[in-house]
């Protein structure tokens, strides 16, 4: 198969070249390398899911699918198993245990009313009303909506959401793994310090720092070759925010008009283990036969390294280094070279390069950051950097932003003399990793996991993916990242942004908690319903509640009202307490016990209230309609009841919730509906009360609610107690 490629498409398969014409590949989704790299006879090879940026092409196709870079790449993915969600875990189970319960409970009365009574028919239809007010259907309606509305809320705060469950994850995350460049940083970077090496020692400037980042920032003549050196060590046209600083100073100090007829004639690509970028030019004027012009820029040690400095020039190289690294700068060391017109060597080692000095970078910190991390650790979430930056330039950055810097930094050198017990240790105290490979992130998630920690990590390469997926909530950078780490992430930042992820965690524990107050008031509800339909059974009642009423409050009424617990707005101490252990019970039992106290009293309320209407002689279906408005207003208390746990229901009706209020509003209508309006009176087997009649079903609602809220008032000493219980262990250890 022939591939015919142009500007613009991407490869659908790895292919060798057959016929090209100045095709360039922009290679970032497999190398995370931000420039494109040029394609010809020497590099024949194009791979599935690059970019053509650049020419034209014919290729033959070598391999599809799975065989492909990208698709090994794909595949060692899939080996990563990703975590199943506790919470969904839980809610599974506890839907299974109310079934069980239910069915069971139901097959019982059957049994036990057809034994008694000899009735099957009524027998059965006992039965089928009791399965249905048992069955806990809602469960899982009310987990799908609120993690569906979550991400449309989340999606507000510039957030999307790959994976439903990852909202609810990130409300209980201990410790948050972060970039440093472009996540806490702008990545725009600008010029600020140079140092030329004599040969025996630096000479170092200050480059005034200009607001206006496209104007001159003023250096020494002295300082020009430096500058011009790493332009050339630079893209051309420059996309990476470091490379556009290093091209804008060199324009500013003018004479690059020779630099024009210069050609690039090929790139040796950064490396985690060469941090260094290196380009061959072919001088304008030149020969065809003169040597090439060698440009290197990196990261200190590795161009010490190709280099080959001595140890004393080492030493002079990394004081200076550590001098600008301090101020929490990126330093960058330009170096400079020959090379053959025609066979230059397969790697820049094999270069003879000589040291040109240093240049420094500096990348504000985005606004914002300081406070977002003050509030993680408020909320009990460690916030961790991770960089390939030199060590200081990390201390540096980490201070400013407020991270916790009282464990030494670790680097990726240190980290990798590491067996995983040691690492275990050093990760539950340390913030700050710096030199950092991307494959080493993957162990750090591990370490922390197997700590028992709840692991949020960001990223954007293609070797950031595996760490991505191995952490509990991946995050992904929308606008540098790659789609490898988009795919692999749970959680995509559309504007890469540090605060986000926060804002993410404030959504998810939000989320949590009304989750929960939805699911104690779906269970307090089922309390009455079940008891109206076993107590007739019991006591030889006839039926009150008829198969119509129990789907009608069951299917209708109950899911609809539990939603709206989705838009309540937050506890107050949302960030203030630790994050939840996603392994604690959903549901403990306090809580269940709460629930059911609410139900209970509600139940006897109505029981009350039947007991009174039979005696007393009214017809069934007069006892029916009391006792079915009633319950569509004890749901309204019972709403109220489970607003708000820190604060009293009083005081939570001043909570706005729009959601709320329409839907009371409609529990009203239903109610007035279902009585007044004849049709679907029939439909229900209500009737039209007598006046009497009216005036007892205000008094049994307003037993009902003035019931709730006596529960309610006893509860409040005991609510910080129900709080207390599920707190994760694992981020105490470690919490600064
Ligand atoms: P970060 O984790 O902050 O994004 P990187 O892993 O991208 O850091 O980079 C690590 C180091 O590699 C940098 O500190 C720098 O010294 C060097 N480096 C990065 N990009 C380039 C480049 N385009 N040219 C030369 N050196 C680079
Ligand atoms: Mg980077």
């Amino acid at each position: 198969d022939l591939l015919v490629v142009s500007e613009g498409d991407r490869i659908a398969a790895d292919a060798v070249l057959r016929e090209s014409s100045a095709l360039r590949v922009d290679e970032s989704v497999l190398t995370g390398e931000s420039f494109a790299v040029d394609k010809d006879d020497e590099h024949p090879w194009i791979f599935a899911g690059t970019l053509a940026v650049r020419g034209q092409a014919l290729a033959q196709v070598v391999a599809t699918g799975t065989h492909t870079e990208v698709g090994r790449i794909g595949r060692s993915l899939a080996d990563i198993e990703r975590p199943a969600s506790p919470m969904v875990e839980q809610t599974r189970r506890l839907v299974r245990l109310f079934s069980t319960l239910g069915l069971a409970l139901s097959v019982a009365v059957v049994l036990l009313y057809g034994g008694l009574r000899g009735d099957w028919l009524q027998a059965s239809l006992a039965g089928i009303t009791l399965a249905m007010s048992l069955l806990p259907e809602e469960f899982a309606l009310i987990l799908a909506v609120f993690m569906a509305m979550g991400a449309w809320r989340l999606s507000r705060h510039q957030v999307l959401t790959r994976h439903s469950q990852a909202l609810e994850a990130i409300g209980s995350t201990t410790v948050l793994c972060t970039d440093k460049t472009g996540t806490l940083t702008h990545n725009r970077m600008q010029v600020v310090a140079l140092a030329r090496w004599s040969g025996q020692a630096f000479e170092a400037w200050r480059a005034a720092p200009t607001e206006d980042r496209q104007s001159s920032s003023e250096i020494p003549d002295n300082a020009v070759p430096l500058a011009r050196q790493a332009l050339l060590a630079s893209d051309p046209t420059p996309q990476d925010p470091m490379e556009v600083a290093l091209v804008t100073l060199a324009r500013s100090t003018g004479s690059l008009e020779d630099l024009r007829a210069w050609q690039p004639v090929h790139t040796y690509g950064w490396s985690p283990h060469c941090m260094a970028v290196t380009r061959l030019w072919r001088m304008g004027s030149a020969s065809p036969e003169e040597s090439l012009w060698v440009a290197t820029k990196g990261a200190p040690e590795a161009v010490a390294q190709l280099c080959r400095l001595s140890n004393s020039e080492r030493e002079a190289l990394r004081v200076q280094t550590n001098a600008f690294a301090q101020e929490g700068w990126r330093v960058l060391a330009v170096a400079q070279g020959r090379a053959p017109h025609a066979a230059w060597p397969d790697s820049p080692e094999a270069l003879e390069l000589t040291l040109m000095g240093l240049v420094a970078l500096a990348d504000p910190l985005r606004n914002g950051v300081k406070a977002s991390v003050q509030e993680c650790h408020q909320a009990g979430i460690r916030v961790v950097m991770l960089t390939g930056d030199h060590p200081l330039t990390a201390q540096a950055i980490g201070q400013e932003a407020g991270l916790d810097t009282t464990a030494p930094v670790v680097t990726g050198e240190a980290l990798a003399n590491l067996d995983d017990r040691a690492l275990q240790q050093v990760v539950q105290s340390t913030s700050l990793y710096a030199r950092i490979m991307p494959q080493q992130k993957l162990r750090i998630v591990q370490a922390l996991r197997a700590q028992g920690h709840v692991v949020a990590m960001t990223g954007d390469g293609v070797n950031d993916a595996p760490s991505l997926q191995a952490a509990h909530i991946g995050i992904a950078m929308g606008q540098r990242g790659t789609d490898v780490a988009r795919e692999a992430a749970s959680l995509v930042l559309l504007n890469d942004d540090f605060s986000a992820i926060v804002r993410a965690a404030r959504l998810g524990r939000q989320l949590q908690d009304n989750l929960r107050k939805a699911l104690v008031f779906v269970l307090a509800v089922h309390v009455p319903i079940a008891g109206l339909a076993l107590l007739p059974v019991v006591l030889g009642w006839p039926l009150i509640l008829l198969p119509v009423h129990i789907a009608c409050l069951e299917l209708l009424i109950d899911p609809v009202c539990s939603m709206a617990y989705e838009a309540e707005p937050p506890e107050p101490d949302l960030m203030q307490r630790p994050p939840r252990d996603p392994h604690a019970p959903l549901f403990p039992w306090p809580w269940v016990v709460w629930s059911l106290a609410q139900g209970g009293v509600v139940l006897a309320g109505v029981s009350v209230l039947g007991v009174w209407t039979m005696q007393w002689g009214a017809s069934v279906s007069t006892s029916r309609t009391l006792i079915f408005c009633t319950l569509l207003v004890a749901n309204a208390a019972l709403i109220a009841a489970n607003r708000s746990y820190s604060q009293s229901a009083w005081r939570s009706w001043g909570q706005p919730n729009a959601v709320l209020w329409r839907m009371g509003a409609a529990l009203i209508v239903f109610g007035i509906a279902v009585v007044a309006w004849p049709p679907l009176r029939q439909v229900f087997e209500l009737e039209w009360p007598a006046p009497e009649i009216r005036a007892v079903a205000v008094m049994g609602c307003l037993t009902c609610v003035a019931g709730v809220g006596a529960v309610l008032g006893l509860m409040r000493h005991w609510r910080p107690e129900l709080r207390k219980t599920t707190h994760n262990a694992a981020h105490a250890a470690s919490t600064p």
